[in-house]
């Protein structure tokens, strides 16, 4: 679809996804881990982490492709039952659910409850009793599983213990004391042990050590109580190119890897293979979007006393190659400022992410012009891109699409400024189709009582 006659209908910023990419995606997960694990023996389920971005069409649509859903609140767990997600084909996650989120998913018939901690043991339980459940209906719960292994983008660190709040540790028996724990409640179902190593990952060396860890730690759990879980769940996390400088992880090469790892791990173990399931989100939802802004304001800002080093929050640093003034002193940066910012893609903020962007509306002159895409909002470290090269001659009522912002971004959005959160937009065949519409100043304003 043109994105001029896109912004004609639906305005700017607004989030565009596109359908068939997000449909295949998703395909492509469940066909390529049901085919490797299925040459050693044994079955996946794919879970899309609706955390990544949720609505009432895609829940439907990586239903449709085979998916179940993943959740980690009563709000996602609402709009997946809306979705018409039957209970069995929803998890639900959370280092903090509350006693109506737990008695919700019990009410609803999750497929699983993924345990956080040992406190939760008692919780769950009370509640399964409350709810009338007992050995003979027993609630289905998983425990996630901190296995010491963490890892995102590049990095691969392990250590004894994570310093962070998901899961209990492997290390020192916790994991195993919890675990023995789920099993002396006969209204709980202890179906499988959880690990989800981090995000953004590219190195597939962490899913390897943490998927042996599990099954390390199910073996172990067997010989102690003759108890053999029939499942692991290995998480997300599959990385995806945000900027043309990266890879995305592949996902074919990727499961034969672990299929082969479970299956040589289980044999030295000598346990009987379990079923694997996983749990992608950004993978699937991240590359089919992108946003569209529109330009107000370039501004050329003389920036003196530097080479064009960093500035802002987040970036990389710009290049040094803005163009410098005669004296060497100073340069000049061109602040390129969109309708939208923060608000929306918090996560150059947040994580220093980057992202690439493109003049969307027309061909730009020839020329580079150094610049800062940056947001509407009142705080200076609201910047996109802090320096991506745009046409020299871009000027305000042009368009930027910023690619790969499916996920994390509708999903982390806010009402800083009293923005208004943007519309979700599907594409399809030449056709849009408004997902989530935007927010109204009404929308804000029924929030507030006076
Ligand atoms: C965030 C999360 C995911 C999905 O992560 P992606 O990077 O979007 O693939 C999966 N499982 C759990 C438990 C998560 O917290």
């Amino acid at each position: 679809m043109d994105v001029r006659s896109l912004v004609e209908e639906h305005g700017t910023p607004v989030y565009v996804i596109d359908e068939a990419d997000l449909r295949l995606r998703a395909r492509t997960f469940v066909e390529a881990f049901r085919a490797a694990f299925a040459e050693v023996g044994t079955s996946v389920d794919v879970y899309y982490a609706g955390k990544s971005f949720l609505s009432v069409a895609v829940a439907r649509w990586v239903r449709e492709e085979g998916l179940r859903v993943d959740t980690c609140s009563g709000g996602e767990l609402a709009v997946a039952v809306r979705a018409g997600v039957p209970g069995p084909e929803i998890g639900l996650h959370g280092n903090n659910k509350s006693d109506d989120e737990i008695r919700r998913a019990i009410e609803l018939r999750v497929g699983r409850i993924v345990i956080d901690s040992a406190a939760e043991v008692e919780r769950v339980a009370t509640l399964a009793r409350e709810a009338g459940r007992t050995s003979s209906d027993p609630v289905p719960v998983m425990l996630r599983v901190t296995t010491g292994i963490h890892a995102g983008g590049h990095e691969f660190i392990s250590t004894a213990h994570e310093d962070q709040k998901f899961g209990v540790s492997l290390a020192g028996g916790a994991a195993l004391a919890v675990l023995r724990d789920v099993l002396a409640h006969p209204e709980l179902d202890l179906v499988g042990l959880h690990s989800h190593i981090g995000s953004q990952i590219q190195d597939p060396a962490g899913f390897r050590a943490a998927a042996s860890a599990l099954l390390g730690l199910r073996a172990e759990l067997r010989d102690v109580t003759g108890r053999l879980v029939p499942e692991v769940d290995l998480g997300g996390g599959y990385g995806i190119a945000y900027t043309s400088d990266e890879t995305p992880i592949d996902v074919a090469h990727l499961a034969r890897e672990l299929a082969q790892i479970v299956r040589d791990a289980c044999a030295e173990l000598g346990t009987a293979l379990p079923a694997i399931s996983i749990e992608p989100g950004r993978a699937i939802s991240g590359p089919a979007g992108v946003t569209v802004y529109r330009v107000g304001v370039v501004k050329p800002v003389t920036v003196s006393g530097g080479s064009g080093g960093s500035g802002g929050s987040g970036g990389s640093g710009a290049s040094g190659e803005a163009e410098e003034a005669s004296d060497g002193s100073t340069f000049v940066r061109t602040y390129v400022s969109v309708d939208g910012g923060m608000s929306d893609n918090i996560r150059p903020a947040l994580y220093g992410a980057t992202y690439s962007v493109r003049l969307a509306d027309r061909e730009g002159a020839a020329g580079v012009l150094r610049s800062r895409v940056v947001g509407k909002h009142c705080e200076s470290g609201d910047i996109l891109l802090p320096d991506v090269e745009l046409p020299a001659d871009v000027a305000p009522g042009d368009l930027l699409a910023v690619p790969a912002t499916g996920a994390y971004g509708r999903s982390m959005a806010s009402n800083y400024n009293n923005l208004l959160k943007p519309p979700v937009v599907a594409v399809r065949d030449g056709v849009s189709t408004v997902l989530v519409r935007r927010e109204t100043e009404e929308d804000l304003l029924a929030l507030d009582l006076g």
